[in-house]
């Protein structure tokens, strides 16, 4: 499969008055064509950093990459200009977030702000563009899309906006979307149409997708594999078939737990996790999450879990796998 995206040590901060705090440390993932991967956590746990990271966009929310590598398409993104990050941006990687609203302007009519993005990045006339804008808007299953397209935001309810949104970010075809909670905001069924939509168009486009959320029912629906991080670190990672039906770490299967009536195929041994993430600026010693963990042991206090592969797709940072490591560290 092609690699669309390939992460390694990724580590960014912020800085604040005399320290740097580090919210991802060395992070490393990879993405092919066409393929979901949900990042999953808590919120703090560095999801988001990671993706406005990806997007060019930390600095903007007064971060920056401290170390490591971000390819896309085999290209290092890393030590780009915000110029051409900018061209990047919105042409082949495109970004939905928790609130469309937010992401949409008031003062203009939704059909405005399609075509201003169809404008800029195809060169399309703005004749051209408003065609499109109702074509795309059609794809995205907004009802009516001729009238829509001089509506403004406000005359639309939460779930066509953040249609619209989706539809402003496909109109230039990206080879990778993230989608920042893209459903957190909205009522239950409308969340359920709009997953059912971006897996639709996923299909139709064979775009990549990065799929952020706190929600396990959300990450089981969506993806082709997961990431699950905690306190900045990617905890444990595998297909959407090792994270349900065999999670390993005890983060994982904490985060599990919260699902109703949900059981392990090995019937893992499921408990609710107490207490909250840490701060930045208070991680503990060794593994970040001993504080919560039902199994922590001396070394985990003193000792940063290494990274175990249990498969070819499955790797967990814990040391109860220790002496389960088969085909080795990395
Ligand atoms: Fe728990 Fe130790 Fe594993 Fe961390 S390394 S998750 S504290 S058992
Ligand atoms: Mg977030």
């Amino acid at each position: 499969a092609e690699k669309i995206l390939e992460i390694r040590d990724l580590t960014c901060g912020f800085f604040t008055d005399d320290h740097v705090l580090k919210a991802t440390d060395r992070i490393s993932f990879d993405l092919n064509r066409g393929e979901t991967l949900c990042i999953v956590g808590e919120s703090g746990s560095g999801k988001s950093v990671t993706s406005l990271a990806i997007m060019g966009l930390l600095e903007y929310s007064g971060g920056v990459i401290l170390d490591g590598s971000i390819k896309f398409k085999g290209e290092e993104l890393t030590t780009k200009s915000q110029e051409e990050l900018r061209n990047i941006r919105g042409n082949k990687i495109a970004m939905i977030f928790q609130d469309p609203m937010s992401s949409l302007n008031p003062v203009f009519t939704v059909g405005d702000q399609i075509a201003e993005s169809l404008m800029i990045h195809q060169g399309m006339s703005r004749k051209e563009a408003m065609a499109e804008a109702v074509e795309l808007l059609r794809q995205v299953g907004l009802p009516a899309p001729e009238m829509r397209v001089n509506q403004y935001p406000h005359e639309l309810s939460g779930g066509m906006c953040q249609r619209v949104v989706i539809a402003i970010a496909l109109a230039c075809k990206p080879d990778l979307l993230i989608a920042d909670e893209p459903t957190t905001a909205l009522d239950v069924t409308v969340q359920a149409q709009i997953l059912e939509l971006l897996k639709s168009l996923q299909s139709q486009m064979g775009m990549s997708i990065i799929l952020i959320t706190h929600d396990m029912g959300v990450a089981s629906e969506m993806a082709d594999r997961i990431a699950v991080m905690y306190a900045g670190t990617i905890v444990e990672e595998g297909t959407v078939f090792d994270i349900f039906d065999h999670p390993s770490h005890p983060y994982t299967q904490g985060l599990l737990n919260s699902i109703p009536g949900y059981e392990t195929a090995r019937g893992t041994e499921l408990y609710a996790i107490k207490g909250s993430i840490p701060r930045l600026s208070e991680l503990p010693t060794g593994c970040r999450f001993h504080p919560r963990c039902p199994h922590a042991h001396d070394r985990c206090r003193a000792m940063e879990p290494v990274k175990i592969d249990l498969s070819e797709t499955h790797r967990t940072a814990c040391w109860l796998y220790d002496d389960k490591a088969e085909v080795g560290e990395r």
